[in-house]
């Protein structure tokens, strides 16, 4: 059992569903080998087109359970007011020294949508400063112990962007579109009607999400496929572990 809140892997996004549409089938896989995932959003979207922050919040509680994660923290960071203060930089390392994850996941560098590449940017750095003793944060009135998570991925977004890894999720994949419906306020439905029109409410999103997880899949002879990029190299400590020969 691991101790407290520990988990192996802590995935950040800068408003709900960041997580389910880039990553979910990933985290499902992690889930399904045995190991604890946690998220967190770093706002609870209220700057969005579609739905209130409460509904947001109740959807992102709801697939929370849907996905099976151990937990999930909703930050109140700013949406579209997510900037790089000290103060915002400090709710992040708490985070991080609270579930001492050994791999964290986050939004990509650069991103169509500033709030994601602002806060990829916080993450990252808060996963550095997490590790330093002299940086001082506590919780629950107690002081927390440093932690520096030992790999930071960034998820693949609304960029074209060419993935360092590409994790084969053709047993989760399917089933983590049932978290990303959980966020229904935000996806296209059949009947609705009197909503704007965004981005992501129009059909081809979906149907989008799924031909690139089709594509990446393809590129490893997979059905389905999520991408990465790498923060640092990556380390190879079991060769033909990570090259593995044929089966
Ligand atoms: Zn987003």
């Amino acid at each position: 059992m691991d101790p407290l809140d520990n988990v192996y892997a802590l995935a950040f996004g800068a408003h709900p569903d960041d997580v389910e549409l880039s990553c979910g089938a990933t985290l499902l896989k992690i889930i399904a080998e045995g190991h604890r995932v946690a998220v967190c959003d770093l706002t609870s979207g209220e700057m969005g087109t579609l739905g209130t922050p409460e509904t947001r919040r109740e959807e992102a509680l709801r697939a929370k359970e849907l996905m099976g994660y151990f937990a999930r923290e909703i930050l109140d960071l700013g949406d579209a007011e997510l900037y790089y203060t000290p103060e915002n930089l400090r709710k992040i390392i708490r985070i991080v020294r609270k579930y001492r994850p050994d791999t964290v996941f986050c939004n990509p560098p650069e991103e169509r949508h500033p709030d994601h590449t602002k806060a990829s940017r916080l993450v990252q750095d808060a996963c550095f400063y997490a590790g330093l003793q002299r940086i001082e944060t506590s919780l629950d009135g107690k002081a927390q112990h440093p932690h520096r998570p030992r790999h930071l991925l960034h998820y693949i977004q609304f960029r074209q962007l060419e993935p360092d890894i590409i994790v084969d999720v053709s047993s989760t994949f399917e089933r983590s579109r049932t978290g990303v419906m959980a966020f229904g306020s935000q996806f296209y439905k059949e009947n609705r009607t009197g909503e704007p029109t965004t981005m992501i409410n129009r059909k081809e999103f979906l149907t989008g999400l799924e031909a690139r997880a089709h594509s990446l899949g393809e590129q490893i002879g997979a059905r389905y496929g999520e991408g990465f990029l790498l923060s640092g190299a990556l380390a190879v400590h079991n060769f033909s572990g990570m090259f593995a020969p044929a089966s």
